[in-house]
């Protein structure tokens, strides 16, 4: 070994230790490999700001679970025709015994109804990686949309879902593969279809992963978005294991506590008989007036 090399190593001796007592600082505990790992897949250090979102309190949630850390994103689709607003009113009533921490409005815009540190109603039974009520671990996003599988996603919808999912795995540390969808994780399997076949969770991924790396371009929007003409129902049928309408309210309202709004719209059905094969028209409007007739 020359004089020159020796010298050399004993600079990057010294710069290595130099750069080593630089991340101590900034590293308070040694971490394993596999937890760097999971970090650095899940999220750079970039800060995401929170977009702005409009306080609508829903009483619909309570404490999480004392020691219970934020780590999973669930999505759904709020299957009616009502904007975020709309959507956000229907969880500040204490009867819709439902809510969820965001709401994404046709036109890209967010309401929030309960705040990221506690549980909001929205999962239901559900079991993620074997982990059992979804609801103590999850932030829950409502996408306005009918969850027919025909009624498209807007470019505004989409890029207000990634800025604030975006901003969620940035600030609690969530890995990519956490974030689902509610039929992925709702118990019995089948017991949702949330959210629904034409919403691309590819797109969703790919927008997130480019704003973590500040690569991401925003869809050009040329005109104002609106909120769209919708028509005033649609027809399902009703599928094998489905006997009630709170069944059909589960799966197509993605609320069973819904199913006095089939029952006004189908005064000849028998909420509890139904049969295979069947046509129920679900109404792509909430009407508050039924619940106030229920309460009487
Ligand atoms: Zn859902």
């Amino acid at each position: 070994m020359t004089k020159m090399s020796r010298s050399l190593i004993g600079l990057c001796t010294l710069s290595t230790l130099s750069l080593l007592a630089a991340c101590a600082l900034n590293t308070p505990r040694l971490q394993q490999p596999s937890q760097i790992r999971s970090q650095t897949a899940a999220t750079s250090q970039r800060a995401i700001p929170k977009p702005a979102t409009i306080q609508m309190p829903s009483p619909n949630q309570n404490e999480r679970p004392a020691g219970s850390t934020i780590n999973t994103i669930v999505l759904h689709h709020t299957a009616m025709a009502g904007d975020a607003r709309a959507v956000g009113n229907y969880f500040a009533r204490p009867e819709a015994k439902t809510s969820s921490h965001y709401i994404v409005d046709r036109t890209g815009y967010l309401v929030q109804p309960v705040a990221d540190n506690l549980r909001s109603w929205h999962a239901g039974r559900s079991e993620f990686n074997g982990v059992g009520d979804v609801n103590n671990f999850s932030i829950g996003i409502e996408i306005c949309n009918l969850g027919d599988s025909v009624e498209a996603y807007s470019d505004a919808q989409y890029d207000g879902i990634i800025r604030l999912v975006a901003y969620l795995v940035s600030e609690y540390r969530i890995p990519l593969a956490n974030i689902t969808r509610h039929r992925d994780i709702a118990i019995p399997l089948g017991r949702k279809i949330d959210t629904s076949n034409n919403f691309s969770m590819a797109r969703v991924n790919e927008g997130v992963r480019a704003v973590l790396n500040g690569t991401y371009r925003p869809p050009a929007l040329n005109t104002p978005a609106e909120q769209p003409q919708l028509p005033a129902f649609r027809e399902v049928i009703v599928q094998a294991g489905q006997t009630t309408l709170e069944d059909i309210a589960d799966i197509h309202l993605d609320n069973p506590a819904r199913w006095v709004e089939l029952q006004a719209f189908n005064p000849q059905v028998s909420a509890k008989q139904l049969q295979v094969g069947q046509k129920i028209r679900v109404p792509n409007h909430i009407d508050f007036k039924i619940y106030e007739q229920h309460q009487h």
